[in-house]
């Protein structure tokens, strides 16, 4: 039997193939694939961005200027998702719907954790209270007592400087070619966290102690009040979905008058009626709009990590540093 020579066409495709594995062998980062990366919020997504660079595509499923607390996922979510090549949820309870449809999905990989080994905020006993709007009573609220945790740790620095080493972490090992490349975006972007945090710091530092406190939408700031002696009053509890008591307004508005509270603020990702409720029986002035859960849109003050918490700390100083 003759094995016959290849045919011409043959030749061309199998050319074609060694070419493109040469491609993916030297790496060349136009040439190879991105890694797919699903995320739950814009924070986090452009986390991933800054250290996954040119090799990753990143999808985030709530954008800008939504609220992830009330997000209704699609039954298209779970498909995008569960086709992922790696999934990064914030945890901490945030996004527990995004580990459930990554799952639904199909989706068999790990699911990183971004936030994992930071030090957690616990909710007060009044957050858990709120955060508890559910109709199961005293079990429920028992239970949050003992390990409800505050998930909103992006808003303190110090801690996302985790949040990019984790992401380093798993990238790499996603994309193992991809690791000095993924150290060196971690590293460079490090750098810039740790000056925002001295930023930050030197400009609250600053400000007298009986002027540093406000009122924002929901309680989204605890871990931003911790790291930088912010004092933080919200009518809601942790979760934007929570309904604010008549009770709970009532006293807080007492409270905002008692300790001559200078501003309070609208959230980028909450109806800013109640806010203007409470401004007006109060007396306080609206210091502006804070980002809690999600960046503004490209355009906007806030399209990036950084750039957030530099509105953030801009109109926080804006309104706590003079005494009018
Ligand atoms: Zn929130």
């Amino acid at each position: 039997m003759m094995i016959k020579a290849p045919s011409s066409a043959l030749r061309h495709g199998l050319r074609a193939v060694a070419t493109a594995c040469t491609a993916l062998l030297i790496g060349g980062s136009a040439h190879a694939q991105a890694l797919d990366v699903t995320t739950s919020f814009s924070i986090l997504g452009d986390l991933v961005s800054q250290v996954g660079g040119e090799r990753v595509k990143v999808r985030t499923l709530v954008g800008a200027d939504e609220d992830a607390h009330a997000f209704q996922p699609r039954p298209s979510d779970a498909r995008n998702v569960g086709g992922a090549a790696l999934v990064v949820v914030n945890g901490l309870g945030f996004d527990d719907w995004m580990v459930r449809l990554a799952r639904a999905g199909g989706y068999k990989g790990e699911v990183v954790v971004a936030s994992a080994g930071i030090e957690t905020l616990a909710m007060t006993k009044d957050d858990a209270h709120d955060h508890d709007h559910g109709h199961e009573g005293e079990k429920t609220r028992d239970k949050a007592d003992a390990k409800a945790v505050d998930p909103h740790a992006w808003q303190d620095v110090g801690n996302v400087r985790r949040y990019v080493a984790n992401i380093a972490d798993a990238l790499a090992k996603a994309d193992p070619a991809g690791t000095s490349a993924y150290r060196a975006n971690a590293e460079r972007y490090d750098g810039e966290l740790q000056a925002l945090d001295t930023e930050i710091r030197a400009a609250f530092a600053a400000l007298p102690a009986e002027r540093r406190k406000v009122v924002s939408s929901h309680d989204a700031f605890g871990y931003f009040g911790r790291a930088y002696g912010i004092r933080f009053l919200s009518p809601v509890g942790v979760s934007n979905n929570a309904e604010p008591t008549a009770q709970g307004v009532a006293r807080l508005i007492r409270q905002l008058k008692a300790e001559k509270v200078p501003a309070v603020f609208i959230e980028n990702v909450a109806d800013p009626r109640l806010i203007e409720r409470i401004r007006s029986e109060s007396g306080a002035q609206i210091g502006g709009t804070l980002y809690s859960d999600a960046l503004s849109k490209a355009g906007g003050p806030a399209p990036s990590y950084v750039q957030m918490m530099r509105a953030n700390l801009d109109a926080l100083h804006r309104a706590l540093r003079s005494a009018d």
